[in-house]
């Protein structure tokens, strides 16, 4: 299995909660390494910017009112299979659906404020580390 990056992003609920360090452990146990993070308040341009795949849909505005409502921490995650390693450790993206033990199950509030993202190919995992990235991620010493 190749070793993939992928862009994982604490949402505002999650960090309003105070489960920064939680949520970042399991990425941790799970031998997903944190090769770069920044914490940062999304502005509504932002966050549109970033979700504009989803421009359109029913769940947008609201989408784009709660990214950025308040700050979010978002890392670099890099190891073997991190990007499906990651999705699977989220769970699914309704909570009412997600696995017991995922971190939308225990984290999430709603369909909307489900407590985390994760890039969902490497290839939109290139463009979304790039997005909060842009100045490059150093390789990272093992
Ligand atoms: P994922 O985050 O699992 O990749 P999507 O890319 O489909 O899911 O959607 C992006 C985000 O938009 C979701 O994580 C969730 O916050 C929100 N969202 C998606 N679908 C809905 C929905 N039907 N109702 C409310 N919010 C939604
Ligand atoms: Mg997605």
């Amino acid at each position: 299995m190749a070793i993939e990056r992928t862009l994982s992003i604490i949402k505002p609920n999650a960090v309003a909660k105070d489960a920064i360090g939680a949520i970042l452990s399991r990425f941790e146990a799970a031998d997903l390494k944190i090769v770069a993070a920044r914490m940062l308040h999304m502005s509504r341009e932002q966050a549109s910017a970033f979700y504009a795949v989803h421009q359109g849909k029913p769940f947008f505005d609201e989408l784009v009112d709660f990214m950025s409502s308040g700050p979010v921490m978002v890392q670099v995650l890099e190891g073997e299979d991190a990007v499906t390693k990651n999705r699977d450790i989220m769970g699914a993206t309704n909570p009412a659906q997600a696995a017991p033990g995922t971190i939308r199950a225990d984290f999430a509030d709603s369909f909307t404020e489900n407590a985390a993202h994760g890039s969902d190919s490497p290839e939109n995992a290139a463009v979304e580390i790039a997005f909060f990235f842009p100045e490059g991620v150093c390789p990272r010493t093992r």
